[in-house]
């Protein structure tokens, strides 16, 4: 049967008439791959259907989430029993603690967490929090990095801004973003040179510490430490975005991947979002205690929520880290082999086609950069050729494999991928790249 996607047109159709741009979300839209995207009736496993009956490989997990594939059988099962007691009580419950211990025992620098709904939501509060704490104004983001859509945080935004071409957002007043320094990641130089020009005025840097929203990229040797060495240095805090990177590199997040869990190393905050709500909507932020109590009531910071701690999503998380702390010992050795097959095999089918291709992987995340060039930081990924990469994403759709639709979004592999749909990605992007 040919691929169709008359039925996902139909829907966009009525989608767009009620729905800004059709989508909750601007790279749901798939305007820059082109082509109509498919509209997603269910998923299991590895696998995503179609309201056409077209069934995908899911290489973007939701854009992180779906650690365990889809419809994974203890969140599904804990969503469900939690439902039947209500699924919003607006007070306290002892789900929250518990996946508190979870999150804490998984990542130990989080001596005192909060949880919220989204990743925005615990950027913006860190971020907050941070200027609470030390009582200065500028923060330091690098180029390319995504910590959500707050006002103050969207200068040189990567992801969704970087795919369509926004140097910032319209409606952030200047005055609210001109706090926010915007650096070339991986340029320690440029940190330092940014501390000399702010004197006692920067808060915080916040990073990805590995980068997902610029596409993948790593962070150079000596980078992490030589920020942790100018925070401590000039009394600024360190924040660790984990929200991509967080049980995803390791249980314990990119912290525990290089080793930052000693006290000299460990972040004094990370934002967590994504696995830890087993795919219900979840954030976290949390660090040392001395921070985390100047957050009302204890402190003078203020932050709140309707739904935060909400019961279904606490529930999805429990089950979901507690299966992870119980089974780290092979998910991460299993993600690592499933995804250097996949890498592997997609730079050897890419040389054999004559495609420049710069392949970048961290763990169970990677790009394929249309682009000869290294990628180090977000003037690299930026020499991508997006439209080359637009025709693989619809090829690669084609033969019923979804990868991220954006060159500006790492891929994440499940361990729901086995040697079967390792086996598919590869035949496909032998096509693929022949083709183009
Ligand atoms: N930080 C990072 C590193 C992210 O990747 C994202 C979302 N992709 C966010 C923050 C924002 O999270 P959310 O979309 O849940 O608000």
């Amino acid at each position: 049967m040919p691929f169709s996607l008359t039925r996902s047109e139909a829907l966009q159709r009525r989608a767009e008439s009620l729905l800004a741009g059709g989508v909750d979300s601007p790279v749901r839209a798939f305007r820059a791959v082109g082509g109509h995207p498919p509209f997603v009736i269910s998923a299991e496993g590895a696998y995503l259907t179609d309201a056409d009956g077209n069934r995908y490989i899911d290489l973007f997990g939701s854009w992180g989430p779906m650690l365990f594939g889809h419809a994974f059988a203890p969140a599904v099962e804990a969503i469900q029993q939690a439902a039947t007691r209500s699924a919003s009580f607006g007070a306290s419950t002892p789900a929250e603690a518990e996946l508190a211990e979870l999150v804490q025992r998984c990542v130990p620098s989080m001596e005192k967490m909060r949880f919220v709904s989204s990743g925005t939501e615990a950027c913006m509060s860190a971020i907050r929090l941070a200027r609470g704490f030390t009582e200065r104004p500028f923060v330091i983001k690098f180029e390319g990095c995504y910590h959500g859509h707050a006002d103050a945080l969207l200068v040189k935004a990567g992801s969704g801004v970087a795919t369509f071409g926004i140097p910032g957002s319209a409606g952030v007043p200047n005055e609210t973003a001109m706090h926010t320094l915007a650096l070339p990641y991986n340029d320690l130089a440029a940190v330092e040179a940014a501390f000399a020009a702010h004197p006692g005025q920067i808060a915080c840097i916040i990073l990805e510490p590995v980068v997902g929203n610029a596409g993948t990229i790593a962070p150079a040797e000596g980078f992490l430490r030589g920020l942790r060495e100018i925070t401590r240095r000039e009394g600024a805090l360190l924040i660790f975005d984990e929200v991509m990177t967080g049980f995803r590199l390791a249980a314990g997040g990119a912290q525990e991947h290089f080793g930052f869990t000693t006290p000299e190393l460990k972040p004094d905050l990370t934002t967590l979002g994504k696995i830890v709500g087993g795919g219900l909507p979840v954030g976290v932020f949390g660090g040392r205690a001395e921070i985390m109590d100047k957050l009302a009531p204890l402190g003078p910071v203020y932050q709140a929520g309707t739904l935060s701690g909400n019961p279904l999503a606490m529930a999805a998380g429990i089950a979901t880290l507690g299966y992870l702390l119980l089974n780290k010992a092979t998910i991460y050795p299993q993600l690592e082999r499933t995804t250097a097959a996949i890498t592997d095999g997609l730079a050897r089918i890419a040389e054999e086609a004559a495609v420049p291709l710069t392949i970048n992987r961290v763990g169970s995340m990677f790009t394929c950069f249309f682009t000869s060039e290294s990628v180090t930081d977000f003037d690299g990924a930026a020499t991508s050729d997006t439209a080359r990469f637009g025709h693989f994403h619809r090829a690669m759709l084609e033969r019923g494999v979804w990868l991220p639709p954006s060159q500006y979004e790492a891929a994440f592999v499940s361990t729901a991928i086995g040697e079967a749909e390792i086996a598919a990605i590869l035949a496909a992007a032998h096509e693929a790249f022949s083709a183009l």
